[in-house]
């Protein structure tokens, strides 16, 4: 039987919105060229929104994971500390949890919810293309059509270079991480801890049974020596997080990736919708990718039902939605990224910062997604998600 829509990349957004539109009783098809757990460059902190889609979908705790208050920012002999607000419905803890993980368990959920076929080691080549709609995918080599397809093949998506809805990138960034195990009897406090250097940020996340996650995020001229290297020089330099790493044990490879962001011209073609990175990647400087793709899958199959009868009215109107609903993570991002080519100003926003608590946590709580970024002090701009 035809499936009603196609989706291709089984990564979070995909595998997030193949469970939900096989929930809504429509058929899917998941093409994912990998296998799993598989591992990808990660931060690996998920913001309480994304944790929210999570419960929502009733697999928070199957994935499990080491829940953070917050974020805590290093800098010299500086900390500020941010928590995430509480509110209204919104739960106030993000989550951090290995990618081999998640992504598995996302996968298999989405394998197993009636309605899905989800498939490992297929390859979507190219869209196809009638009458310029896009009417399916060439997966290993074989024609599929359906009245929908989704493009959450990922930051570098295959699909949005194919059909000429690539943009310049702006800025050369780069990221890598690594896996430690804590030393026996050590702990690691439920924060993400980001500590900035000069020419570099550290974010380092507590994980399940002792382990922790470093991840590096710098401009490409700053990477003037071999990866292994500059990333050891980093993470040595900062005494607390040195000192928390003592007797630890390194436990994968670093892994890249490069650029950190990646912009779509649009988010659509008649046909085909872009979903999770595949429709823009976000600095994650804000550690708000995981997140959006959560999201943005649940905004997207609120829509979806509308478009596998082959209608495209919808896709402007979905498109808008999305924007509006990730503007205020965009912006907190170019802040972020302003003050980290700034980093003469840091001082002075971070002494704000601790000053005022209260407007730290708020923006937290814009990255986290329970609040806009214009509301502070205002009850009304709490998200309902
Ligand atoms: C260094 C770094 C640190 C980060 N830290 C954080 C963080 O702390 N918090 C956070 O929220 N976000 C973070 N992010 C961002 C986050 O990783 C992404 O936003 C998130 O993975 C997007 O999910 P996705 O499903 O859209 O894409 P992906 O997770 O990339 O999934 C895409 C999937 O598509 C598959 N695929 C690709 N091409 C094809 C094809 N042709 N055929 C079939 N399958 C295909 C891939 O194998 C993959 O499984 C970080 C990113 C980087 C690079």
């Amino acid at each position: 039987m035809t499936p009603d829509v196609l989706v291709a990349g089984g990564g979070i957004a995909g595998s997030a919105v193949a469970i939900l539109l096989g929930r809504a009783g429509l058929r899917v098809e998941l093409f994912e060229r990998g296998e799993f757990p598989r591992e990808k460059p990660c931060g690996e902190g998920l913001m309480p929104a994304g944790v929210a889609v999570l419960e929502r979908l009733g697999l928070a705790g199957s994935i499990g994971g080491a829940r953070f208050h917050g974020v805590r920012y290093h800098f010299d002999a500086q900390v500020a500390t941010g928590r995430f607000p509480s509110g209204h419905g919104m739960p106030t803890e993000g989550l951090a949890q290995r990618r081999a993980v998640l992504d598995q368990a996302l996968f298999e959920a989405a394998a197993t919810t009636p309605g899905v076929r989800a498939h490992t080691q297929a390859q979507v080549v190219a869209p196809v293309r009638e009458d310029r709609r896009v009417t399916g995918l060439v997966v290993n080599g074989v024609v599929r059509r359906a009245g929908l397809v989704i493009a959450a093949d990922g930051a570098r998506s295959r699909l949005r270079s194919a059909l000429g809805l690539d943009l310049p990138q702006r800025r050369r960034r780069f990221g890598m991480r690594a896996h430690f195990r804590l030393a026996p009897g050590a702990a690691a406090p439920p924060w993400v801890d980001i500590f900035l250097g000069a020419d570099h940020e550290l974010y380092v996340a507590a994980l399940p049974r002792g382990e922790l996650v470093v991840a590096a995020l710098a401009e490409v001229r700053h990477a003037r020596a071999p990866a292994e290297a500059i990333f050891e020089r980093w993470w040595r330099a900062h005494p607390r997080l040195s000192q928390r790493l003592r007797g630890a044990r390194r436990l994968t490879p670093l892994r890249g990736a490069l650029p950190l962001s990646l912009r779509a011209r649009r988010g659509y073609v008649p046909g085909m919708v872009l979903l999770g990175d595949a429709a823009g990647s976000l600095d994650p400087i804000a550690g708000c990718g995981m997140t959006q793709a959560l999201v943005g899958a649940e905004l997207l199959a609120g829509y979806a039902m509308r478009g596998v009868t082959g209608s495209d009215d919808w896709l402007a109107e979905f498109e808008r939605a999305r924007r509006s609903r990730f503007l205020d993570t965009t912006l907190l991002t170019q802040g972020l990224l302003w003050l980290s080519r700034h980093p003469g100003c840091v001082p002075p926003a971070l002494a704000a910062l601790r000053a005022w608590p209260g407007l730290f946590s708020h923006l937290v709580g814009v990255a986290g997604g329970a609040r806009t970024l214009s509301g502070f002090g205002n009850r009304a701009s709490l998200r309902s998600v």
